[in-house]
């Protein structure tokens, strides 16, 4: 049976994101679509009267308590952290953010961060500190190999960006697949081959149990030696303690690390003084009101309309 409301419904959408400015989110809504019907968590009203929900950290057990909840939109891109409340409706369809906003502020990020270490300015920063004048010479962005581990909507994208650059680009997926200019390998299998070339690495993989902890020790030590790390996806791919002794041993030279395993980072977290590592604060690609209600108003009238609802997770895959 289809979950969609009848048609010719007015559809009730709560905005159900505590750490988010609500009523921001409601006006971006109806900037979209003065139509919907927007309630803000936690003045809620009637829980049975919502038919979707726009969710981001709800509290553990909330989305449960929605009898005729139809869909669950999740305001980013990784639902790592919807997925993991042991209540969460798993039999209604979750959608995650894909939007054009997303994907160009990450493509903007990641092109930053990797000239960033291709330019040197990491090892610079570090020579400066120390008030040394050393020069050294590097390679042309053609001749420097980027690998991108994950090839969806952001990676795929960021990877095409490089490539379009001038880097040597190489990707990293479930699957090999074709993207202009860049080189791809699929499956564990093929991970030690991909990452043997590669002098700065991106992550941009989903969060899921077959991915946590991806970046460790075993996947820093078949990286060149003195390789660079941008991380990007989730705090949990990260290994912490491997990247500081991967840096410790000369493996690693460097790294740009925007997500972490504890989000604020603790005061006193050993990152926090690494000179070797430059941290930003979740900031990679920020969703963007205005645009994400535009995508979310499109896919939902699309859905309305008997449309099928496009960027559905797998909720057994987990992304
Ligand atoms: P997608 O779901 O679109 O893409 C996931 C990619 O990862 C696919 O290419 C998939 O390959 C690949 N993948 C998944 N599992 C594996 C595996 N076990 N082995 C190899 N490859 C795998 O994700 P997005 O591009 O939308 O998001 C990427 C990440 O960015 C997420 O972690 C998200 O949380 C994070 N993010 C971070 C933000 C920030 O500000 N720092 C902002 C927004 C998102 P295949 O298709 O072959 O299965």
């Amino acid at each position: 049976m289809t979950p969609r409301p009848p048609a010719g419904a007015r559809l009730r959408l709560l905005v159900l994101a505590p750490g988010e400015d609500g009523d921001a989110w409601r006006a971006a809504f109806l900037a979209a679509d003065p139509t919907l019907e927007v309630r803000v968590w936690p003045e809620v009203g009637d829980r049975a009267q919502v038919d979707v929900a726009f969710a981001w950290k709800p509290p553990p057990g909330e989305l449960a308590r929605y009898p005729n909840l139809r869909a669950v939109y999740a305001l980013g891109a990784g639902v790592d952290g919807l997925l993991s409340d042991p209540e969460f409706p798993r039999d209604l369809p979750l959608v995650r953010m894909v939007d054009p906003a997303l994907g160009r502020l990450m493509t903007e990020y990641v092109t930053g961060a990797v000239l960033r270490h291709h330019c040197e300015w990491d090892r610079y920063a570090l020579l400066q500190r120390d008030g040394v004048w050393e020069r050294h010479a590097r390679p042309f962005m053609s001749d420097r190999v980027v690998g991108v581990m994950g090839l969806g909507e952001l990676g795929g994208r960021a990877a095409l960006a490089l490539a379009q650059a001038g880097f040597t680009v190489r990707g990293w997926a479930s699957r090999s697949r074709e993207i202009a200019g860049v080189r791809t390998f699929g499956g564990d299998r093929e991970l030690d081959a991909f990452l043997s070339a590669c002098e700065i690495l991106v992550c941009l993989l989903p969060l899921t149990e077959r991915t946590r902890g991806v970046l460790c020790a075993a996947t820093f030590a078949a990286l060149p030696r003195g390789a660079a790390l941008v991380h990007v996806a989730r705090g949990a791919h990260l290994v912490e303690s491997d990247l500081i002794a991967a840096l410790d041993a000369g493996q690693l030279r460097s790294a740009t690390i925007d997500v972490f395993e504890r989000e604020p980072l603790p005061p006193g977290h050993p990152f926090w003084t690494d000179p070797r590592i430059l941290i930003t604060p979740h900031v990679a690609s920020i969703t963007s009101r205005a645009s994400a209600a535009r995508t979310v108003v499109a896919n939902l009238g699309g859905w309305m309309r008997g449309e099928p609802l496009r960027d559905v997770v797998d909720a057994r895959r987990g992304y």
